[in-house]
């Protein structure tokens, strides 16, 4: 019998960061994974982001230029090239404005408001411009991007590469908005004047606010985790765009990030001299010993490490883990802090790493290398987050055989089971209230069990590593989205 086909679903994904051509947190990581494994799902999906000036030499000399066009942005009109690179398999497009994007960094410029409206503007132009390829779905992910279904709805409306062009926005922090003065609409957007528009952007009585306009205009609207897509319905998490949340639950929906497990695998992990797997789990006695000879740390196989990596930010914990630093340091492990952030956070764990010299090592740098060898030499990592849209390191830290401490909030709650004593069963610890000392004696409980019972530790980190934090099931979910959009 002949099976009926059905049409490949074409989309095009727009993000601000990916892997491996820029990263600054979790967004590089999804960036870099999702498209391939939508790919891998069915879906024909093209990646479009901005040609940073840091983005690596190797990559940058095998990009080739398909189009030019300019882009109207209020009273400007600014040059737009798309320069194009296979990267395994998948065609990634690059938006060329040295003026906007040969910058150095890729946020935290006086005219960010300007430059993301351009990125945002230039998308929905490229739609016209690249070659053999019709967009069935724009996918935005983030505020950098938030934009584009209200440019698409507002200034494209009508007009037939467009029309049928469905959006999805997918917030992976609501803490991150972008708010400008009123100014914008008019000078920087063109909308000033178009009343649906100002008053979808607009927050009652306050700033413009482009993450509030993509919520509004976008035709679907996905949160990294199903705990999230709940929790951001409540002001406490929803950042001020909870009404906007709730109008639209009917669109809403949560798909948890997952994780690449070509990048993030013990058993072929590039960073490591020494590989494990669950079933031979040897190697990471000796990624424990080498972390501790490379940080200067006594070479004891028995003193449990305990690492942080993340930013330090308030979202993060880091005024928990202050508050009990020095009890944590009073629990005889070894600590590891990778990160960078606030100048508060840094200069609080400086005067610790002054004070705990011999058992505590702060890392303040941005270090990927290093990370995937504190993951893996690791026995416990330190998520305590306030909020946690999904996370990746916890599942990162479990793939390494790790086990995480973690609030029950967002994605966390989703991926982290909390150890029963009585049962045995978990893959983690968890603790519920934003409170230091909950955090203190949870992870007091994970030293305690990693000293006196080896074998409920070791069953526990063997389920850990054996969980599924793949691709496979987000990509699905997404796909039928896609299709539910297209009526497919
Ligand atoms: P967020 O995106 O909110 O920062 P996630 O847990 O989703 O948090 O992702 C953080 C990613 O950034 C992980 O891949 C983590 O390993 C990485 N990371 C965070 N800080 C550092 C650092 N200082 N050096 C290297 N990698 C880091």
């Amino acid at each position: 019998m002949a099976t009926k086909k059905t049409k490949e679903i074409n989309v095009l994904f727009a993000i601000f960061e990916a892997l491996p051509f820029m990263k600054t947190g979790g967004l590089g990581d999804v960036g870099g994974s999702m498209p391939f494994e939508l790919k891998k799902a069915g879906v024909n999906v093209r990646v479009i982001m901005p040609k940073f000036d840091t983005i690596p030499e190797e990559y940058k000399s095998r990009m080739t230029h398909v189009a030019d066009f300019n882009v109207p942005l209020a009273w400007r009109n600014q040059y737009c090239g798309i320069e194009k690179l296979m990267y395994r398999g998948m065609v990634f497009y690059f938006v060329d404005n040295e003026y906007y994007f040969r910058r150095g960094a890729p946020y935290g410029f006086f005219d960010d408001g300007e430059r993301i409206a351009f990125f945002s503007k230039a998308v929905v132009e490229a739609m016209d411009h690249l070659p053999n390829f019709k967009c069935d779905i724009l996918h935005c992910n983030d505020w950098h991007t938030a934009l584009a279904p209200v440019f698409l709805r507002e200034f494209y409306r009508g007009q037939k590469v467009w029309d049928d062009v469905k959006t999805v926005l997918t917030v992976h922090n609501m803490k991150f908005q972008g708010k400008y003065s009123d100014y914008v609409l008019g000078d920087v957007l063109g909308l000033a004047g178009i009343k649906a528009a100002e008053d979808q952007l607009r927050c009652p009585g306050k700033a413009v606010n482009y993450l509030r306009g993509g919520l509004s205009y976008t035709d679907a609207i996905t949160m990294v985790s199903p705990t999230y897509a709940d929790e951001v319905k409540n002001p406490f998490f929803g950042e001020e765009l909870e009404d906007v949340l709730c109008r639209r639950q009917n669109i809403l929906r949560g798909i948890r990030n997952g994780i690449d497990n070509t990048n993030y695998n013990p058993a072929t992990d590039k960073a490591l001299k020494d590989k494990f797997t669950v079933d031979d789990i040897s190697g990471k006695a000796a990624c424990k010993k080498k972390l501790q000879k490379e940080l200067g740390l006594k070479e004891d196989p028995d003193v449990p490490i305990i690492s942080l990596i993340s930013r330090l930010t308030p979202q993060k914990g880091c005024d928990l883990i202050t508050r009990v630093f020095d009890e944590i340091m009073g629990l005889g492990a070894q600590v590891i802090i990778l990160g960078t952030g606030d100048k508060k956070y840094e200069d609080a764990f400086k005067g610790f790493a002054y004070r705990y010299g011999e058992n505590f090592r702060l890392l303040l740098k941005f270090d990927e290398m290093q990370s995937h060898r504190i993951y893996a030499g690791s026995d416990i990592l330190l998520m305590p987050s306030v909020f946690e849209p999904c996370g990746l390191s916890q599942m990162i830290a479990m793939t390494y055989g790790t086990l995480p401490v973690v609030r029950e909030t967002g994605g966390l709650k989703d991926t982290v089971r909390p150890y029963n004593k009585f049962t045995g069963e978990g893959n983690g610890f968890s603790f519920a209230h934003i409170n230091a000392h909950e955090l203190l004696f949870t992870l007091k409980d994970a030293v305690t069990l990693y000293r006196e019972n080896k074998e409920a530790w070791d069953k526990l980190r063997d389920t850990a590593m054996r969980e599924d934090f793949s691709w496979d099931g987000p990509s699905r979910e997404y796909k039928k989205l896609y299709e539910e959009l297209l009526g497919r």
